[in-house]
């Protein structure tokens, strides 16, 4: 058998090497042949004449399929593409330009793989993909300055041109049109001339630089109309009569008007020309059968000469047969996959964009919302503070009926707006959770004692039980745990009827540097129902419309919780009966702070809970920065209602002024103020004066951050509309504060 296997092979060499020997001479003639009807298609091609081009490059394909000289066929599938584009048939034309690139890449045939690129990136650029074009407009002058094709390098300029002039970049434009000339290119030198000259032209004529572009559209005319190139002079005309009809001289603009019709016409007659196509893509494929009987023939002969061995015959068929259907089904696969790829290609720029659009009308829903949000604060700050002030004026009881309402509807649409504000926050990934010492004790307290008097109002009791166990001092973020815990209390004060709500807080475990702490929020109220229980977290969602109508709200409160809560790595959970009431409980971990204090003593504990109602605050004076006269009035107003007297600065620098001579009790500072703002004012007056208490006033909008107040020197922020309430008991805190700051300072 290896004896056997030697024979063929020594004897299949022989063959071959007749073979090649002979074919040598007929090689060279069939060069010729083939490089001069390549030459022919392509002059044909520039005149528009396509059909009859592309008769020319079968032609020249079947010969170069007779040579199986791959790169021939390449060629001509190159330049059947060039044909295609040119007729805008871009599909068929990127089939054909991705098999000679294929052929191309595989022979390193780099000079002819270049212009395949150069023909792929302005196939591209047809397709309106830029990005792609001017990649391949790269990779191809690369190619081509590598592998001496200096020649074609005009070609690349030309397409770069046409590139910036579409994007209106007009010096670059020009000057790669100048780079390309002059023109060597041995094919098609005259008609690339003909094209930088009228893409210059259009370029001067995009430039309104009309007699530059008139001058050098008759030169190209010289060329094309000479050699007969229609599409350049189609292209001249239009611009031609353009020009003129800018210039008034209506004649001459009519008369290339005319020309520019009757030659695009006749030229752009795509039914025929697709006709035609058709027609010598079926003698393509007729030729192909003829080539496959041939080979087939062959096969039979080959087979006689080699009866001696049966096997070796019916071995060689077999593998002919296989390589066949082999390269068959590659050809098919790789004309799949390059469908496929360019499909997908499409459906991932398309994805790419909807992306893109669905970021970008998140991105305006949230401003639109932040926006709205704060200039409903404003009006509304004087709607809620006016009508406070009339409340307190001893009003008649019928006003007091309405001026209620008014205050009831007030509270409403502030908390409504607070809460899409910051919902709107959350969305927009601006809310950050921060990660300072705190004492949850005294956290949990405030909270208690801040709702103390809500609970009044449904006949509740509200306390709190707090694990002995627990850490005193903790790291995290106090500020939006207080909130969590107003938000749940206030839920179930607002549900439950002379009965007890309670904020628990358990230690679950504990490590070293780590606590994790169960709170649970337990009323006695009217509990939720099972098919409700899964929507209460989402957006807007309540109850039911009668537990709206009873209770009112918004069905915004859980929903903030819900996301507070993520950001701090914990979940919220519930459990409830009708009826009897509901637990909301989650367990957050905790860094434990380094620093811990001693137990809170009883001294401090007074202190902390104790009610804000009685500070003295009369015979205070303070300043108001604020350049907004209505809140001028009512801030003032609020203040003379507690006797404190008050100074007003407009703007910032007035209030530098001030603080520098007079001592105030405190500072109230408008952030959003014109010229010096809020922030900088306090920044200011800090280096001066530590002193002195300052509270922000502020509408908090979706790009601002509380800490930044802290961080310039702000004692407190109360964020505008303000209730009437918290403005007075922040007030009355940061003078606790200072006062207690103050003795602890002597005391020490
Ligand atoms: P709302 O502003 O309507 O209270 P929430 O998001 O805070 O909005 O609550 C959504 C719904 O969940 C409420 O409308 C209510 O039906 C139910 N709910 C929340 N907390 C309780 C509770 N403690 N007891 C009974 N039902 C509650």
């Amino acid at each position: 058998m290896k004896s056997l296997n030697l024979y063929i092979f020594i004897l299949l060499g022989c063959l071959s090497f007749t073979y090649t020997a002979a074919q040598r001479p007929q090689e060279e003639v069939h060069n010729y042949r083939i490089n001069s009807l390549f030459k022919d298609a392509c002059a044909l091609k520039n005149k528009a004449k396509y059909s009859q081009a592309l008769q020319k490059l079968n032609e020249g394909l079947n010969i170069a399929e007779n040579g199986e000289d791959l790169l021939l066929i390449a060629k001509s599938r190159y330049l059947q593409a060039d044909i295609f584009l040119t007729m805008g048939m871009l599909d068929d034309a990127l089939v054909f330009i991705n098999y000679a690139e294929k052929i191309q890449r595989e022979n390193n045939a780099m000079l002819d793989l270049g212009l395949t690129l150069l023909l792929k990136g302005e196939l591209y650029f047809a397709q309106n993909r830029h990005i792609d074009a001017s990649d391949y407009y790269d990779d191809a002058e690369d190619l081509l300055r590598e592998n001496n094709g200096q020649q074609y390098l005009a070609k690349v300029y030309l397409a770069k041109a046409k590139f910036f002039l579409k994007f209106n970049e007009y010096k670059s434009a020009i000057f790669h049109l100048e780079n390309a000339l002059p023109v060597t290119n041995e094919y098609e030198g005259e008609f690339i001339r003909a094209s930088i000259l009228t893409t210059l032209g259009e370029v001067y004529f995009a430039q309104k630089n009309y007699n530059r572009s008139e001058l050098i559209l008759n030169e190209s005319l010289k060329i094309s109309e000479s050699d007969q190139f229609p599409t350049l002079r189609v292209k001249a005309y239009e611009i031609l009569s353009k020009i003129y009809g800018n210039q008034n001289d209506i004649e001459k603009a009519y008369a290339y008007q005319n020309a520019f019709y009757s030659l695009r016409d006749s030229i752009n007659n795509i039914d025929k020309l697709k006709r035609d196509i058709r027609e010598v893509e079926a003698d393509a494929s007729a030729y192909k059968d003829r080539l496959n009987a041939d080979l087939q023939l062959q096969v039979e002969e080959q087979a006689k000469t080699l009866k001696n061995s049966k096997l070796t015959t019916i071995l060689s068929s077999f593998l002919l047969i296989i390589i066949s259907l082999l390269a068959i089904s590659l050809y098919r696969n790789n004309q799949i996959k390059v469908k496929t790829n360019d499909l997908l290609l499409m459906k991932n720029v398309e994805l790419e964009t909807a992306k893109e659009e669905a970021i970008k009308a998140m991105q305006t829903k949230a401003n639109f919302l932040s926006t709205v949000s704060h200039e409903l604060r404003t009006p509304l700050y004087a709607v809620t503070g006016l009508t406070h002030l009339l409340l307190e004026e001893n009003p008649s009881e019928s006003q007091k009926e309405h001026l209620k309402s008014l205050k009831f509807s007030g509270d409403y649409l502030l908390a409504f707006i607070n809460d899409i504000l910051q919902i709107n926050k959350i969305e927009a990934k601006k809310l950050n959770i921060q990660n300072i010492d705190f004492d949850i004790n005294k956290i949990i307290k405030d909270v208690i004692s801040s709702l103390t008097q809500t609970a009044k109002e449904n006949k509740n009791t509200v306390n709190c039980e707090i694990d002995s166990n627990i850490p005193k001092q903790l790291k995290g973020d106090p500020l939006k745990l207080s909130q969590i815990f107003i938000n749940l209390v206030s839920n179930g004060l607002k549900f439950t009827e002379n009965g007890e709500v309670k904020l628990k807080a358990s230690l679950v475990s504990r490590t070293e540097n780590r606590a994790d702490i169960l709170f649970e929020i337990i009323d006695t109220g009217i509990g939720i129902s099972d098919d409700m229980i899964d929507n209460i977290f989402e957006s807007f969602a309540q109850g039911s419309i009668q537990i709206n109508r009873k209770y009112g709200g918004t069905g915004l409160g859980l929903t903030i919780v819900k996301n507070l809560l993520e950001l701090m790595d914990s979940k919220i959970n519930v459990k409830s009966e009708l009826g009897k009431g509901s637990t909301f409980y989650f367990t957050i971990p905790f860094e434990i702070s380094e620093q811990q204090v001693s137990p809170a003593t009883s001294e401090n504990d007074k202190k902390n809970s104790k009610e804000y109602d009685d500070i003295i605050f009369k015979g205070l004076h303070f300043l108001v920065v604020e350049d907004n006269k209505i809140n001028q009035v009512i801030t003032k107003k609020m203040l003379l209602a507690k006797d404190i007297s008050c100074d007003i600065a407009e703007d910032g620098y007035m209030a530098i002024e001030k603080a520098k001579k007079e001592q105030y009790a405190v500072i109230l500072m408008d952030i959003h103020m014109p010229g010096i703002s809020g922030l900088k004012t306090t920044q200011e007056i800090r280096k001066f004066n530590t002193e002195v208490p300052i509270i922000a006033l502020t509408a908090i909008s979706l790009d601002e951050n509380t800490d930044d107040f802290y961080a310039v020197g702000c004692n407190d922020v109360i964020t505008k509309p303000f209730r009437p309430d918290v403005f007075y008991s922040k007030i009355a805190k940061v003078l606790t504060e200072n006062n207690s700051v103050t003795q602890d300072s002597i005391e020490s």
